[in-house]
């Protein structure tokens, strides 16, 4: 089955269900693929809290209502702005909760492949289906960019795996977990394996760990003057950062690189310190030569402050973060990738978030050559959905709303066009949506 529409949203997590709110708004068709909160309901471990304040921890939409705060307060659940330790299980019911509200016409498919055709993009579904649509958003979060040194690289599952791929813990119950890194992934797993029941050791490259510090909650104006809260930490650095992505561009790209790459770097939340700090081996000046399997344990080399060492564990966790590639997804077409004009796997994008590509729009993570760090982070969507939806609702209403993409599709399209609208959307929505094909 072919079916048209004018933006296909790529990805159904906080920034794909945050742009699909905006769209319906601005009478834009289009459809969502993927599953809701799929990566926080699945691949994020069970018990974790959120790194980001709970104030920082929104979808964002067009209307008020909607926030991590108005659901809370609807479902009688603690909320503050800041310090609250925000339940990963609460925040993915929320964000359940944003697109049963506002994107209840979500398609959990997947998409296997996208490439251009005839002036439109052609994205081949896993139900079988294709969907032809004038515009696309990437809106994948860190799927696919693990990064594992290749030292590490080479077992098999389960016995090395990354910390962007875990999901469940019970396995480790009584094991020996042995996690390779020093940011909040590795403390955050380190601190959930241990309370498991499993024998934890952890390895870190740095001397120290760096500990965030403590919120400050009821802060004098004075103090938030000098100091004021952004999305991503308190401070005018990050403020800036935070709130105004848009000046990120302006910087020239070698520097963006490095901001985006390293800045708020390994790090551990405040309340992961009393269930780590003592708790927990944690071995400093670490670096892994080389793994190896021997029997069914796995055994690394490694080089440390007292000079070599081997390191057992029945399983090695790599938290070693991740590296945007946009080549590594699969499902991009060659001619794609080529057009993209990668810089070092990074796209990097229009004012609007538009790529090299016309009409195929980045964001999320692997936007943050281009916004920034904050992009890395939920919060961003707050910048990121309405300034797409914009751009994409101006286009729409300069090409006719839509009729004009009509003409593009295949005459099998056309007849089955309509398949592509919103037939579930909200009814605050409902009109926006059915302006469509
Ligand atoms: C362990 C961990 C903890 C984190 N904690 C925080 C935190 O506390 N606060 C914070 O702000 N950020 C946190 N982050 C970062 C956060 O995950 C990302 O910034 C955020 O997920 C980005 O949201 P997203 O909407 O871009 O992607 P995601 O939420 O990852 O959603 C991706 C979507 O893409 C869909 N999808 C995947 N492949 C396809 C395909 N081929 N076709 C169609 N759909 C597809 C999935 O089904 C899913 O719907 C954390 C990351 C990790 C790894």
């Amino acid at each position: 089955m072919i079916s048209s529409t004018d933006t296909a949203i790529i990805g159904a997590g906080p920034y794909g269900l945050s742009i699909s709110a905006y769209l319906s708004a601005a009478g834009v068709p289009h459809q969502v693929l993927g599953e809701p909160m799929f990566a926080w309901r699945n691949v994020m471990p069970p018990g974790m809290l959120m790194r980001s304040e709970a104030f920082a921890s929104d979808l964002y939409a067009p209307h008020a209502g909607y926030r991590l705060e108005d659901y809370c307060r609807q479902n009688r659940l603690p909320y503050a702005p800041i310090g609250m330790r925000l339940p990963l299980e609460t925040f993915v019911d929320y964000g359940l909760w944003f697109q049963s509200q506002l994107v209840s016409h979500v398609r959990t498919v997947e998409v296997t492949e996208l490439r251009r055709q005839d002036g439109c993009f052609r994205l081949t579904l896993s139900d079988g289906s294709t969907l032809l649509a004038r515009r696309a958003v990437v809106a994948l979060g860190l799927k696919g960019f693990e990064y594992t040194p290749s030292a590490l690289q080479g077992l098999p599952k389960p016995y090395v795996l990354h910390s962007g791929e875990i999901g469940n813990l019970m396995w480790a119950r009584s094991k020996r977990v042995v996690i390779v890194g020093g940011g909040q992934s590795a403390l955050g797993l380190a601190a959930l394996f241990n309370e498991l029941g499993a024998h934890v050791r952890v390895l870190v490259r740095g001397d120290s760990i760096t500990w965030n510090k403590d919120p400050e909650v009821g802060r004098s104006l004075v103090s938030r003057m000098l100091s004021p809260e952004g999305g991503l930490a308190q401070g005018w650095y990050p403020y800036v950062l935070s709130e105004f992505p848009y000046l990120f561009r302006a910087v020239g790209q070698r520097l963006r690189k490095r901001i985006a790459e390293t800045s708020f770097g390994p790090s551990g939340a405040w309340w992961l310190r009393d269930r780590v700090a003592g708790r927990i081996e944690l071995s400093m000046n670490t670096a892994v030569g080389h793994v190896a399997l021997r029997g069914s344990e796995v055994v690394l080399e490694v080089t440390g402050e007292n000079g070599p060492a081997t390191v057992t564990g029945d399983h090695v966790v790599v938290a070693t973060g991740f590296k945007v590639d946009m080549a590594k997804h699969g499902f991009l077409s060659p001619e794609i990738v080529g057009a993209l004009a990668l810089v070092g796997g990074w796209s990097d994008l229009s004012r609007n978030f538009e790529s090299s590509v016309p009409g195929l729009y980045i964001t999320g993570p692997a936007a943050a050559l281009s916004f920034g760090p904050v992009l890395r982070f939920v919060y961003g969507a707050k910048y990121a959905a309405p300034c797409i939806a914009r751009h994409i609702g101006l286009r729409h209403a300069a090409e006719g709303g839509g009729r004009a993409f009509e003409s593009l599709a295949a005459p099998q399209a056309l007849a089955e066009g309509s398949a592509g609208a919103a037939p579930h959307a909200p009814a605050a929505f409902r009109g926006a949506e059915s302006t469509a094909e």
